[in-house]
């Protein structure tokens, strides 16, 4: 979401006339877009804003102004902090204001010195302001809804991006159809709780998630569908028969679990079982056999004992997930979970990060190792580190690194894989 808020930030500034500068030092103007969801992403803000300090000092010192702003959600949540910790900040915008950019600039030009704030939850969208979204290439990503109301009881995001809203159904179907006229041929629908979408069509009826995607499966020149990230309690039979009817809906479906033991999932305030979660999982793969998981977790949340984390583990054995995302807990002020009992010490999270990772990363590479011999469809998005070497993507999200010229890019290309490690593929063209 932060790359796609990033992209749009940088439309807006392009519309004012700014261009994209090659280094710090030759920027009159450096945002900073941040995230908050865990400690050390919102600390990162401030050691990352002394350097840039450092870099509005040097630059003053040639007789250059540099203006410094802040976006995001550290700011929604630590305004006060940013002013008083990093007060050569001229300006800063929460996630749901950053529209309003051209006259908070205005602002800042006007009033050299001050700290210019934006924090509010605004009643317009920010979407019905902002300047039409430039395809990022053969892959695209597109919000369509955000803020979330689940509360999950260690989660900042609804207090940071607010209640959850939908957009339009014509307004997403538009900026889908504008990107893939500009070539993109992967859209990857965005949203914090992207399967609770309820935008409204053009008779004022809302929509579910699923009918969107029919809707978009029906744009030509479009070759693939995802979306991200999906709550599984909000997965519906229409969706998960999605998976099934949909050719162009790739069959890889990030659905975070969290926690595989249910007295820890009811502590998050999740409104799914460890079982639920199973059933859910078993209806998608009997509708598409081919489909592959990815799923966040968390360990070491207030109160998890040996056995619950244990429970974690066997969740995973049974899944098998193809990928994951999984992280120590992280303590969010005004968080109900922050002032929970039984706060678990830094040295038992790691070890039992680290138990979770392995097994995560077993099943990882098993998968990536059964892909040898395949032959993948591979959408090639940026160059490698290596001369002569393309980047892309398989349907089931893993990279894939082959010598490619590069009027590959931006294209979908047959592969043969040839080799696989934990976290990536090579392959060479096929025919
Ligand atoms: N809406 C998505 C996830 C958004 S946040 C969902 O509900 O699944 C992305 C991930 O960050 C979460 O899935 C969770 O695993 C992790 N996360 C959120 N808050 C956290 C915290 N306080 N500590 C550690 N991880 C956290
Ligand atoms: Fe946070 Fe996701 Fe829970 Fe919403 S559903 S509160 S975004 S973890």
């Amino acid at each position: 979401m932060n790359v796609y808020d990033s992209n749009r930030i940088a439309a807006i500034l392009r519309q004012l006339g700014y261009m994209e500068a090659s280094t710090f030092r030759s920027a009159d103007l450096i945002i900073l877009n941040t995230c908050h969801i865990r400690e050390k992403a919102a600390e990162k803000v401030f050691s990352d804003l002394g350097r840039i300090e450092q870099i509005k000092k040097e630059r003053a010192a040639e007789g250059l102004d540099t203006v410094i702003g802040v976006c995001g959600c550290v700011v929604q949540a630590e305004d006060e902090q940013i002013a008083k910790r990093a007060p050569y900040v001229d300006f800063a915008t929460g996630p749901l204001t950053y529209h309003r950019l051209p006259e908070i600039l205005a602002k800042v030009a006007r009033n050299r010195g001050i700290t210019v704030i934006d924090t509010e939850f605004p009643a317009e969208s920010k979407f019905d302001f902002l300047p039409a979204g430039k395809s990022q290439g053969g892959c695209s990503f597109l919000a369509i809804q955000e803020g979330c109301n689940n509360f999950c009881t260690y989660c900042v995001v609804p207090y940071t991006r607010g209640i959850e809203t939908s957009r339009p159904v014509e307004d997403v179907l538009k900026e889908a159809r504008r990107l893939v006229d500009e070539g993109t041929l992967e859209i990857n629908l965005l949203g914090q709780n992207v399967n609770s979408y309820h935008g409204e069509d053009a008779s004022g009826k809302e929509r579910s998630l699923a009918y969107l995607l029919q809707r978009l499966h029906e744009i030509d020149g479009l070759r693939r569908i995802r979306y991200t990230t999906s709550y599984p309690a909000d997965v519906t039979d229409e969706l998960i028969a999605c998976h099934r009817d949909l050719p162009k809906l790739m069959p890889y479906l990030h659905l975070p679990v969290q926690s595989g033991s249910d007295s820890i999932l009811k502590a998050m305030n999740r409104r799914h079982t460890a079982g639920q979660y199973l059933e859910i999982i078993g209806k998608l793969k009997a509708a598409n056999p081919r489909l592959g998981f990815s799923s966040d977790f968390i360990v070491g949340f207030p109160g998890e004992t040996d056995a619950d984390f244990e429970a974690t583990l066997n969740l995973v054995r049974q899944v098998g997930f193809i990928q994951a995302f999984s992280f120590k807990y992280s303590r969010r002020a005004g968080t109900p979970a922050a002032l929970m009992p039984g706060q678990i010490e830094e040295k038992v999270k790691k070890e039992r990060l680290d138990i979770l990772q392995n097994l995560l990363f077993s099943y990882q590479l098993k998968f990536n190792k059964d892909s040898v011999g395949k032959i993948m469809p591979v959408l090639f998005e940026i160059k490698g580190r290596h001369k002569g070497q393309l980047i892309g993507r398989t349907p089931y999200m893993q990279n894939l690194h082959a010598e490619l010229d590069n009027n590959n890019l931006n294209r979908i290309v047959s592969v043969r894989v040839t080799d696989a490690t934990t976290n990536s593929l090579s392959g060479v063209m096929e025919g």
